[in-house]
């Protein structure tokens, strides 16, 4: 994942090139920070404080870290009417779309979502599901092949319209407070790597808790910051990027489960990256591959097999590029 055949095949170029331009026009000339009249400042979503040190920059964005509970976030960020025109109409947002729909990367999610589903299974009978931030619906045509009563919201208008053409789903286009959806009538919610681009992580938790029976089921993917990739390569990895304003860890991603009553009882971690961070080790672009043709001998690689086990290894100790958190309603 992240190499430069799968960018090229599945068009990630093109996506990253309009999201270029877009920066370029949110970034002041002069400064090359965020324009003064897009920021919008905001507080730790985990404790609520205002409290922070310099963490990096990247791109004209400034990461902060959290000193009451080490939270690293974009502050200040892009003003919240302005994400949400994004989410609508921005031209990469809707070539997302186009990106999704690529067939390297449809079986890419496809495996992904099979995978989530199974583990998800492993914690729930088939009852009634909803997917926030659906996209194409992927994960949901799947959940309903295995008998799932399966609903989606989606902002985005084009990827709704994929959903319900594609799959034949009926997904909802609005968010979640203006829907009249009858509260604890779900037994599931997932937010697939969902949770990092919104503005308000906390309304989104707090709607989930009331949407969800007694007992229910959330499952929320996010960048891991505390894997050893983003540790060891700060702004060098993907995930930051100005689309991701929150970079959660086991521990305050829990913290801020708890606050709104949920009781974690299963955290796992995905992806060790070994390329990326063998790749970094020797100062080559991390994202590079595994192809690179070297022709001296370097202590950094390792055979396939031993790739494994380091991998197997981080995952295991939660050191994994993605974290995967599974809580009940209590
Ligand atoms: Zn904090």
């Amino acid at each position: 994942m992240g190499t430069y055949d799968f960018v090229k095949e599945t068009g990630r170029d093109t996506y990253w090139e309009l999201m270029e331009k877009e920066k370029s026009m949110m970034l002041d000339r002069r400064t090359g920070k965020l324009k003064k009249s897009l920021e919008r400042h905001v507080k730790c979503p985990v404790c609520r404080l205002d409290d922070t040190s310099f963490a990096f920059e990247k791109d004209g964005f400034t990461y902060v870290k959290c000193l009451e509970c080490g939270m690293l976030y974009i502050n200040p960020q892009l003003d919240e009417d302005k994400i949400r025109a994004q989410y609508r109409s921005l031209p990469s947002q809707n070539y997302w779309i186009e990106v999704l729909q690529t067939e390297r990367q449809l079986k890419y999610d496809t495996k992904k979502f099979r995978g989530a589903l199974e583990d998800m299974m492993m914690f729930a009978e088939p009852g009634k599901l909803l997917d926030i931030g659906c996209n194409l619906g992927i994960f949901l045509d799947l959940a309903r092949k295995k008998g799932w009563d399966a609903h989606g919201v989606e902002l985005n208008e084009k990827a709704r319209a994929v959903a319900e053409k594609k799959f034949g789903l009926d997904i909802y286009g609005k968010p979640l407070e203006e829907l009249d959806l009858e509260p604890e009538s779900f037994d599931v919610i997932t937010l697939w790597e969902v949770l990092e681009h919104l503005t308000n992580p906390r309304d989104i938790l707090e709607q989930a808790h009331r949407l969800l029976k007694p007992n229910g089921m959330i499952v929320i993917l996010v960048p891991n910051c505390d894997s050893l990739a983003i540790r060891m390569m700060h702004g060098k990895t993907a995930a930051f990027g100005w689309g991701h304003l929150w970079y959660f860890t086991p521990a305050s991603l829990e913290t801020l489960l708890n606050q709104y009553g949920f009781k974690v009882f299963k955290v796992g971690t995905e992806l060790g990256e070994i390329d990326t961070i063998t790749n970094h080790l020797q100062f080559d672009d991390p994202y590079i591959g595994n192809n690179v043709k070297r022709r001296y001998k370097s202590p950094y690689i390792q055979p396939e097999a031993i790739k494994k086990k380091l991998a197997q290894f981080i995952c295991e100790n939660n050191l994994g590029y993605k974290l995967r958190m599974y809580a009940k309603k209590r």
